[in-house]
């Protein structure tokens, strides 16, 4: 690599709000020929709204409202900010011991002396909880309508349903048009369910859906595409996603990202838009294209 070439894409890079880690950073750029995509952050804002909230027959919602909200004060993920920024109606919230965060799933501690976990339903049902018909349905209406539901229960029952969402960032589906302009085939990948991120991958243009992964399983995915001899750019913003991002071919962290994912990364988006991994990906070709 002729180290003009490298500084001149560095410069450029800069103009366009990209951080460049390293020149290696950039040698697999060319043949980079998938774009895997998170979802929420990346695709989407990450600031979600608590929509709705449902309590189960014999519940209160205020009360389901104030054990949640008290709960997520502990995470920092998209839904918990949601959850406590809707809840001001609900008042103080009380004190929790025994926080402890569950990856992809959700969230769990004491609360007013009730054990109560929160997330999806896989974790409360893991937990042995009883998930009872009305807040299975209104969990199956919350994701038709594109929304994320979030359970919540304690003693031995799921007791309320929470559901929230985020938008689509006004430029994702002309950056996804350009990525497949310049030959990448992208992929939608998430922790979230399934119904959302189709919902949210047809709103974009995109086909390859791949949902309800945890996080760990997100790196998997990443090394099972390119066992099938594909080379893949990842671009993320989440702790959940660093280790994808470091597997990846070229690994692209939005700017307003966690710490971790754009340590993890070899480039970082300053811009918070996912247009920018597009002029990412063309200046890195652009900047081999000068190496000789
Ligand atoms: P993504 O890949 O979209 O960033 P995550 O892996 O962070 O998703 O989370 C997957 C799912 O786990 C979320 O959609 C949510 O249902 C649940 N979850 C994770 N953390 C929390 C939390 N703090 N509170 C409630 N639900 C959570
Ligand atoms: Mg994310």
């Amino acid at each position: 690599a002729t180290p003009t070439a490298l500084l001149v894409g560095t410069g450029r890079g800069a103009q366009l709000g990209i951080l460049i880690k390293g020149p290696e950073a950039l040698e697999s750029t060319r043949r980079v020929d998938t774009v895997v995509l998170d979802k929420t952050g990346t695709v989407t804002t990450g600031r979600m709204s608590l929509l709705a909230v449902t309590a189960a027959e014999g519940e209160r919602r205020d009360e389901v409202l104030r054990l949640a909200a008290a709960l997520e004060t502990g995470s920092e993920h998209p839904v918990a900010r949601a959850v406590v920024a809707g809840a001001t109606e609900v008042g103080a919230l009380p004190p929790v011991t025994g926080f402890a965060n569950v990856a992809g799933l959700g969230v769990t501690g004491a609360v007013d002396g009730r054990q109560v976990l929160l997330g999806r339903a896989r974790l409360l049902r893991e937990a042995g909880l009883v998930v009872p018909d009305d807040i299975a349905r209104a969990a199956t209406d919350a994701e038709a309508a594109g929304r994320t539901g979030v359970l919540v229960g304690w003693d031995g029952r799921a007791r309320g349903l929470l559901a929230v969402a985020d938008q689509v960032k006004p430029t994702s589906g002309e950056a996804v048009r350009r990525l497949r302009a310049l030959g990448l085939k992208p992929v939608l990948l998430t922790g979230d369910n399934a119904t959302v991120a189709r919902a949210v991958a047809a709103e974009v243009g995109v086909d390859e859906v791949i949902a309800e992964v945890l996080p760990t399983e997100k790196v998997e995915v990443v090394a099972r595409l390119q066992g099938e001899g594909r080379v893949v750019a990842m671009v993320g913003d989440g702790v959940n996603d660093a280790a994808a991002l470091a597997r990846a071919d070229l690994g692209l962290a939005m700017g307003t990202g966690t710490d971790v994912a754009i340590e993890a990364s070899d480039l970082t988006l300053v811009r918070d838009d996912l247009l920018a991994a597009v002029d990412a990906i063309r200046l890195a070709r652009s900047t081999l294209g000068t190496i000789k």
